[in-house]
């Protein structure tokens, strides 16, 4: 437990601070020990075992604020003991809530027909800042207190200082298959039409928009530089549900065209992990060893097909199946901050309150999301200021966007703005 309390603290102040400056902040009620640290945190009583894990310990609403961020524990209270700065706002509770999906696995019988913790039903959500980094505030607040107790530490950069884009391939062809070949016919009348849908080239099938995606793409990953900017492909591996057809072989010749565009355009491959393996979490592993087998390479990216990574603790599955960096931390009903921060975290598993070496990429922003009548259903212009003013809300902390659009999200057609929106947005990125 101490070491996810200290991770907490070194991810608070942030990771261009020295680690040393961590043995500076003290998170104790205990007077006698004050004077040796320049801030205190005072304990709001979460961490306690008679509290912990029982619904006495959920924040009641409305929250309290400190300096105009909400607060879940503890009271926005600042006094100087000595020349020890010390708060009553419990900015570590507050911060292990979200990362750790705490709610979570104590609301277990809050999910939607996918099995998912919906995100109108989140804590962010029903006090009014899921559109909000919160933790990411408190970064900022606790080293503006840092520096009034004479510590050299500097501002953090406004700006956004990574993107990533990244793709889920749920069906990356419409026609390229027999089943392709008779709905062709099905919908054309045409069996010449049908078969050169199938046997023609790859650039003509609707569902086939990657060289629309690699060129936008493109136009923001070659002017980055340090790979400020990186694309990510997630692709299925398996899964028996009905939500993980339709089917793809990966050893086909078209998919291994498109396995090659991707690796030309320098691409990540990660694993988009089956709608079953989100209700049976072992079968990661056997769907990572696949992939890996059709692309030659290890995989150490994930993402969960219908963003089901349903329980807290399944994240130890990822673990176990040696992926690394995990980008599925997105409400689908709602985008914002769903574990309270725009950066990279470890991830927390509330259970056991054991620190992973899994790092969470928070999902910022996914494209149906915001069009879906189930979801927000938001309109075009409603959708571009919302997504432009959480691009806003990074730059003010410092922090990374990740987005989610779907190669199917970008057909040209009159009824969506996706492929538009799409555009929009890399082109307001480009200018950072
Ligand atoms: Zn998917």
């Amino acid at each position: 437990m101490n070491k996810t309390l200290d991770y907490i603290i070194r991810f608070l102040l942030g990771d261009d601070l020295s680690p040393d400056l961590c043995a500076t902040i003290g998170y104790t009620s205990d007077r006698s020990l004050f004077h040796k640290y320049t801030t205190v945190i005072i304990p709001s009583g979460f961490f306690d075992e008679q509290t912990y894990g029982t619904p006495a310990s959920l924040p009641p609403l409305p929250l309290h604020e400190i300096e105009g961020i909400p607060l879940l524990f503890g009271v926005p209270r600042i006094e100087k003991i000595g020349d020890t700065l010390v708060t009553h706002a419990d900015l570590i509770a507050s911060s292990y809530f979200l990362i750790s999906r705490y709610e979570e696995m104590l609301k277990r019988n809050s999910r939607d027909e996918h099995g998912r913790f919906p995100g109108n039903e989140s804590l962010p959500y029903r006090a009014g800042f899921i559109h909000r980094p919160v933790i990411d505030e408190y970064r900022l607040l606790l080293r503006r207190w840092l520096r009034e107790t004479n510590r050299n530490i500097p501002e953090i950069p406004k700006g956004i200082r990574k993107i990533n884009l990244t793709h889920d391939i749920d069906a990356p062809f419409l026609y390229r298959s027999w089943k392709g070949l008779v709905r062709h016919f099905r919908d054309n009348r045409s069996l010449t039409g049908a078969i050169r849908a199938k046997f023609g080239p790859l650039e003509n099938d609707p569902f086939y928009t990657f060289p629309f995606l690699f060129e936008q793409n493109n136009a923001l990953t070659s002017i980055s530089d340090n790979a400020k900017a990186q694309a990510f492909y997630f692709l299925k591996a398996g899964g028996s549900s009905p939500q993980d057809k339709p089917h793809y072989n990966l050893k086909s010749r078209d998919m291994q065209s498109l396995l090659d565009a991707i690796k030309r355009q320098n691409g990540t491959i990660g694993l988009h992990s089956s709608y079953q393996a989100g209700r049976e979490p072992h079968y990661i592993l056997r769907e990572k060893k696949r992939l890996e087998r059709a692309v030659g390479h290890p995989i150490t990216c994930n993402r969960h097909h219908f963003l089901a990574l349903r329980q807290p603790e399944d994240i130890e599955s990822l673990e176990a199946a040696k992926i690394t960096d995990d980008y599925t931390m997105g409400y689908a009903d709602i985008a914002g901050f769903r574990l309270g921060t725009s950066y990279p975290v470890q991830a927390i598993n509330p259970v056991t309150r054991r620190l992973s070496p899994l790092t969470l990429h928070p999902l910022i922003l996914m494209d149906c999301t915001l069009d879906d009548p189930k979801y927000m259903a938001l309109g075009d212009e409603e959708a571009t200021i919302y997504c432009l003013e959480l691009f806003e809300q990074i730059r003010q902390v410092g922090g990374e966007v990740t987005l989610l659009w779907h190669n199917t999200s970008l057909i040209e057609k009159p009824e969506s703005y996706q492929r538009k929106l799409y555009t929009l947005l890399l082109n307001e990125l480009i200018r950072e």
